[in-house]
């Protein structure tokens, strides 16, 4: 149960239920390659049946953690910091961003976009999932459209969902881990016949790093 004041400071994003916190190489999308300190927050009510990450899903499993302290071991190894999830939205990021930006520190976010944004970021990694949509308001605002293919139906999503960003916003297809030995060919026929989509790759994973 947790108390009023510590509500309060996760109301104001000065805590947040941290799941863990990483310093690795960024093994996806438009950043591939780039080394990142990883915020994962706790908490998702997306619902998507492959998830990689279902401990996320329950954030009062974490525990509410000073966001100050958070920042701190952050700018201890990287300029770049990726706030992911879980669903990360589903907390104020207003506070760490403008935090970690006055430390000249690039912040990135990976989000379902299914919850208004908050947050004042030099990257949007909009990762659309079709159990709980994206708010209207993000598409606008998404640097990076990252669509996971796992059925022949997600290229047709892919593309109702590329029609919504701003031209120009990165386009992205990655194969659901699980299903990537099947999907993988159909991923790169579509994208020679459609270039304006790129491959994206769990790179992290085939290099065995978190
Ligand atoms: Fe998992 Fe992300 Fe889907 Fe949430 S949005 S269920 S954390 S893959």
């Amino acid at each position: 149960m947790i108390n009023e004041e510590i509500q309060q400071q996760i109301n104001s994003g000065k805590m947040l239920p941290l799941m863990e916190q990483f310093y690795t190489i960024q093994g996806e999308g438009f950043h591939t390659g780039k080394a990142a300190y990883f915020i994962r927050i706790g908490g998702c009510d997306v619902g998507c049946h492959w998830c990689d990450v279902k401990e996320s899903w329950n954030a009062s499993l974490h525990p509410p953690t000073s966001t100050d302290s958070i920042i701190e071991n952050a700018k201890k190894h990287a300029n770049t910091v990726v706030v992911t999830g879980g669903e990360p939205l589903m907390w104020s990021l207003d506070y760490i961003t403008s935090k970690l930006q006055s430390l000249s520190i690039k912040t990135h976010i990976e989000t379902s976009g299914a919850y208004p944004l908050s947050g004042n970021w030099d990257w949007i990694c909009l990762s659309p999932k079709k159990t709980k949509l994206p708010l209207e308001g993000i598409y606008k605002e998404a640097h990076e459209l990252k669509v996971i293919v796992s059925n022949n139906h997600d290229f047709k999503f892919a593309e109702e969902q590329a029609a919504k960003v701003k031209n120009t916003c990165e386009l992205y297809l990655q194969p659901e881990w699980s299903k990537r030995e099947k999907m993988m060919p159909l991923i790169v026929d579509f994208v020679m016949k459609y270039p304006k989509w790129k491959i994206s790759l769990q790179t992290h994973k085939y290099l065995n790093i978190p």
